[in-house]
């Protein structure tokens, strides 16, 4: 029986690349849970959830295309040190957000730092991954009004007010 729209689904996964690394997984902060055709998730993780049996598990492996994209080398960009707020932590690893000239939020994670400028890449950190699933759907129930209008789910998995 499929999940239709409109429905919290409630799951545990492991994420894994194809070198067997662990990219993500519910098994240290619990289960993951989403609306069901509301775009909140992957639509090929979705797809497969959505014939899946309360109480079972499935593998699903998704190519980066179905993923999160390809890695794009023209998402890396090379900026001086001049051009960031004086607040900004300048070291490998540190993640801001910057603001296209459209007001569109982009994350970024700085990859290098020099004595004058810095190597910035707005990849997504799983573009150009292969990712594997381990999938056990754990249940599904009716959203409620209240969580449909806001667009997540409440809950002891989902959002606190
Ligand atoms: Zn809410």
């Amino acid at each position: 029986m499929a999940i239709e729209s409109n429905k919290v689904v409630t799951l545990n996964f492991t994420l894994t690349d194809d070198t067997g690394n662990i990219l993500d997984s519910t098994k240290d902060g619990g289960p993951f849970t989403y609306i069901s055709g509301k775009g909140m998730v992957l639509p090929k993780l979705e797809e497969a959830v959505s014939i899946m049996m309360i109480g079972t598990k499935k593998q699903l492996k998704l190519e980066a295309v179905d993923g999160y994209g390809d890695y794009n080398e023209d998402a890396v960009q090379v900026v001086g040190k001049e051009n960031f707020p004086g607040d900004f932590i300048l070291e490998v690893g540190m993640e801001y957000m910057a603001s296209n000239p459209d007001g569109v939020h982009m994350p970024f994670v700085i990859t290098e730092v020099r004595e004058e400028d810095v190597t910035i890449d707005f990849n997504h950190p799983l573009a150009g991954k292969t990712l594997n699933f381990d999938l056990e759907l754990l249940d599904v129930r009716d959203a409620t009004p209240e969580e449909l209008a806001h667009g997540h789910v409440h809950g002891p998995n989902g959002h606190h007010h």
